[in-house]
C-alpha cells in the first residue's frame, strides 16, 4: 500500500511541477538544535549553539513544511540525540514526524545509544580511527560500538571527503561495510564560497570517485548511484534546490539549496551528493530514481492495516 501512495505522489508531484511549473519542496532537513557534543573541523554548526527548537515549534515547522509538499523528513543538528524540551526528546519528534511524512531519517554523529525508531538513520563516519578523531574529536570506538549494538535495521554510514581523509576512503568502505545497511558519500563544502585546507582538490575527487564506483561494483553497499558518483566527478550535473528545504533552530524554513543563509553558495564546488541524487532523480534517471526508494521506500513493510491505510492517504493527499 505505501509503495502504492508513495508512487502516486511522486508521479503527482514530477507532473505539477514539469507540466504545472509548481515548484515545491518534496524534501526537507529539520536542524532541532545547533548544540553538540563534538567540535568537527569542518562544521559550521556548533559554534553557534544558542538555538533550539520547542517541541511545539518543531510540530508547527513539520506541519508547514508538509503542507508546502514535504513528504521526506530528515532531523539533524547538530546532534538530534541532545536535544530537549523538558520531558520530549527526540523520540517524541520521530513519532510526530512519522504521523506526517513517508519516510524519517534521522543523522547522528554516532556518540549516543541509537535507538530511536526514524526509518533510516545516517551516523557520520570520516576517516578509520586516527582521521576520523582528528577530523571530528575522539569518538570512533564510541560510534563503532553504538552502530554494532544498535538492533536499528537500517544505520546508514556517511562520509564527508575531504583533503584528509581521501586516501582511506577504500579502506573505510571496507572496514564499515558489513557493520551498517550502506554507506553514502559526500565532499566537504567550504561555507566561505571558495575553498580551504579541507577542500579536496578535483583531479584527487576523481580518483576517489573511480575508486567508489569500482567497490560499489564488487558488490561493497555504497547507496550512492553510479549516475551519482559520475555526475560528481565534474559536478556535470544540473541541480535543482528547488527540491529541498531546511529548518533552523530558530523555525525559520527556506526553500533552496543546503547552504542558502548558511554560507555562500557556489554551484562549482558542491560536493552535496544528496542534491546530486534527488536532481538526477527529477531528470528520470533509473538509477538515481531506484536510490531514492531503496533509501526511503524499501524499509516499509509490504502490507499495513487498516489504521496505517488511513495515515498513509493523509500522506499522500495533493
Ligand atoms: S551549491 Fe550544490 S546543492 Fe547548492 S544550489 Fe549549487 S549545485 Fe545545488
Amino acid at each position: 500500500m505505501i509503495a502504492f501512495e508513495w508512487y502516486r505522489y511522486m508521479l503527482g508531484y514530477y507532473l505539477r511541477s514539469r507540466v504545472l511549473g509548481i515548484k515545491k519542496p518534496i524534501l526537507a532537513g529539520l536542524k532541532l538544535t545547533h548544540n553538540c557534543n563534538l567540535k568537527c573541523e569542518h562544521c559550521p554548526f556548533w559554534q553557534n549553539r544558542d538555538k533550539s527548537l520547542s517541541f511545539l515549534g518543531a510540530k508547527q515547522c513539520m506541519n508547514e513544511l508538509y503542507e508546502q509538499g514535504v513528504r521526506i523528513l530528515i532531523i539533524e543538528g547538530g546532534e538530534p540525540f541532545l536535544w530537549k524540551d523538558g520531558e520530549y526528546s527526540l523520540k517524541d519528534i520521530v513519532t510526530e514526524a512519522k504521523k506526517l511524512f513517508f519516510s524519517v531519517g534521522v543523522t547522528t554523529n554516532g556518540t549516543f545509544p541509537i535507538d530511536v525508531e526514524a526509518d533510516i538513520i545516517w551516523v557520520s563516519i570520516d576517516g578509520l580511527e586516527e582521521t576520523h578523531n582528528q577530523i571530528r574529536g575522539e569518538s570512533f570506538d564510541q560510534i563503532i560500538a553504538n552502530v554494532s549494538t544498535s538492533t536499528h535495521l537500517k544505520i546508514y554510514a556517511h562520509i564527508t571527503i575531504n583533503s584528509l581523509n581521501y586516501e582511506e576512503i577504500p579502506s573505510i568502505v571496507e572496514f564499515i561495510a558489513n557493520k551498517v545497511k550502506g554507506i553514502t558519500i559526500q565532499f566537504h563544502y567550504p561555507y566561505n564560497g571558495g575553498t580551504d585546507k579541507l577542500f579536496l582538490e578535483w583531479d584527487k575527487r576523481e580518483k576517489v570517485l573511480d575508486n567508489l564506483i569500482q567497490l560499489k561494483r564488487k558488490g561493497l553497499p555504497i547507496a550512492n548511484s553510479e549516475a551519482c558518483l559520475k555526475a560528481l566527478k565534474k559536478n556535470s550535473w544540473t541541480c535543482h534546490p528547488f527540491m529541498i528545504a531546511s529548518v533552523e533552530p530558530d523555525g525559520k524554513i527556506t526553500q533552496g539549496c543546503y547552504v542558502k543563509n548558511r554560507g555562500i553558495v557556489s554551484c562549482v564546488n558542491c560536493g552535496f551528493s544528496a542534491h546530486t541524487e534527488i536532481s538526477l532523480a527529477y531528470a528520470t534517471v533509473i538509477g538515481a530514481m531506484k536510490v531514492g526508494t531503496q533509501t526511503f521506500l524499501s524499509h516499509k513493510p509490504k502490507s499495513n492495516g487498516g489504521l496505517q491505510t488511513s495515515i498513509l492517504k493523509e500522506k499522500a493527499k495533493v
